[in-house]
């Protein structure tokens, strides 16, 4: 579930829950309410018909035998003024005179006087009630009329009216005689009377009622409306910083470490972006100094790589690149049946020379000899300083004829060079040993074999190509 969906489902929810939490209390507060003043109302008027009709008639007794008690508070809202309504009309708030077996009195519930109610919760007193001894069922009830009834009891407590909870001259528990209030008639207690009842609304409190329900809907509805209003809003808005940080990131994934992120407002979202663009600033230059750092590491290495098999006087490869890359062309030579041809050569009488001019001549002589091979090698061609004043030379695909005569051309050109110039006295010259037979078997092998032919070339009066 995306974060957008997850957020306006907890608007909604929030917003319909506060909606229902809110609505539902005031519902059930506004209902309890308008009970509470109904009851008290229907109980107000039903204590003042009863005093009016104890007043009248003495007792309860005298009066049973003249007039029922809901014919005289019949009578006495005709009185007022306050006829009933036909039934099928507004009848729900006026109560009827009690008939049959609540004479003389029945249930009252509420100031304007009804036909009486068949419904048991709420039907008036049972014959044993009456003083007349009328036990006829009560007639039904028409819908939605009063729901209070209430229960009058004389002085020592026994039921006159039981409400339909109680028999007619049955003990008033004491649970029920809290609630009682007495009437006075005369300056005594005549009888008690105790509220009884559940509410059931009247038609206006039913419109009350429905009014409420559909504010309440209407108030859900726009809470709903209003909480995916909010959601859509601010998760596209959150939605859409998020993505710019995705982009972002997946960008870094895919190698572009330098990214920024527009930083919006001043919420945790800003500065999560906020410190992703510092975050992704430092890594980028992180980066970089470690790419430099890694450049120079392999320069350094390379120049490292390139020190160890050089020679540092003559800047020429050294032994040991020698018979590395040696083996390497023999072997290509061997499996291509390609000519190679190897040669050591030796500056003759190089102690005399360092002994007769010094040191430095001689190191001056070896730099020169050097350069003066390496200018004249081809780029496959492999030349080296073997050690001491020996030199070596590796010459792919070339025959032993072309490797004498190119070794005898390097003699001459040491030869003739001006060595005078070094030093007046200075001649220079080199034997060499050419071999070209790969039936030697290893490099080093034809590198043995062309030592012998050097060696050779030393005896038979230096300053010449011995080659085999
Ligand atoms: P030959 O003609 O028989 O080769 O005689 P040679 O004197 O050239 O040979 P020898 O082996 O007797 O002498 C080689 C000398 O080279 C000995 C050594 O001091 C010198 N030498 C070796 N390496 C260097 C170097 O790097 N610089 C200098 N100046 N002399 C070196
Ligand atoms: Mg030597
Ligand atoms: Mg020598």
């Amino acid at each position: 579930m995306s974060l957008r969906t997850k957020f306006m489902l907890a608007l909604l929810l929030t917003g319909l829950a506060a909606v229902a939490m809110v609505g539902g209390l005031a519902y059930v507060g506004m209902t309890k309410k308008v009970d509470v003043i109904r009851r008290q109302h229907a109980a107000d008027t039903f204590y003042e018909g009863m005093s009016a009709y104890l007043q009248k008639y003495g007792s309860w007794q005298a009066a049973g035998g003249q007039e029922a008690f809901d014919e005289f508070m019949h009578s006495r809202r005709d009185a007022q003024g306050n006829r009933p309504p036909p039934p099928g009309q507004d009848g729900e708030e006026r109560p009827g005179p009690p008939q049959g077996g609540e004479r003389p009195g029945a249930r009252q519930g509420d100031d304007h006087p009804g036909p009486p109610q068949g419904e048991e919760r709420q039907g008036p007193p049972q014959g044993d009630e009456s003083p007349r001894g009328d036990d006829r069922p009560p007639p039904p009830r028409r819908g939605g009329e009063p729901p209070y009834h209430f229960i009058a009891a004389d002085q020592d407590y026994r039921v006159l009216l039981g409400g339909g909870a109680y028999r007619h001259g049955e003990l008033l528990p004491e649970s029920a005689r809290k609630d009682a209030r007495a009437v006075m008639v005369n300056g005594r207690v005549a009888a008690y009377i105790s509220p009884e009842g559940v509410f059931t609304p009247s038609k206006q409190e039913m419109q009350y009622i429905d009014a409420m329900r559909e504010a309440l809907l209407a108030g859900v509805t726009a809470a709903a409306a209003l909480a995916v209003l909010l959601g859509v809003l601010l998760s596209r808005g959150l939605s859409r910083k998020l993505s710019h940080l995705t982009g972002a990131v997946r960008a870094m994934h895919g190698g572009s470490l330098l990214q920024r992120v527009p930083v919006e407002g001043k919420d945790e979202v800003a500065a999560l972006a906020s410190a992703f663009n510092d975050m992704s600033e430092q890594l980028a230059r992180s980066h970089e100094e470690l790419k430099e750092s890694h450049q120079t590491i392999l320069a350094q290495a390379e120049q490292m790589r390139e020190l160890s098999v050089r020679d540092a006087l003559t800047k020429l490869h050294n032994r040991r690149h020698f018979d590395e890359h040696a083996t390497t062309l023999f072997s290509h030579a061997v499996r291509h049946k390609r000519p190679l041809s190897v040669v050591i050569g030796d500056i003759d009488f190089f102690k005399r020379i360092n002994d007769q001019f010094s040191h430095a001549t001689g190191d001056a002589v070896l730099r020169q000899v050097g350069e003066i091979l390496r200018s004249h090698m081809r780029l496959s061609d492999l030349v080296a300083r073997y050690g001491g004043e020996e030199f070596v030379i590796a010459f792919p695909e070339t025959e032993l004829p072309q490797a004498a005569a190119l070794c005898d051309k390097l003699r001459n050109l040491i030869e003739g060079f001006p060595w005078h110039e070094v030093h007046p006295d200075l001649k220079v010259t080199m034997s060499m040993g050419v071999y070209a037979d790969l039936a030697a078997g290893t490099a080093e092998a034809m590198l043995q074999k062309a030592d012998a032919l050097l060696y050779r070339a030393k005896q038979t009066g230096r300053n010449r190509v011995c080659f085999a």
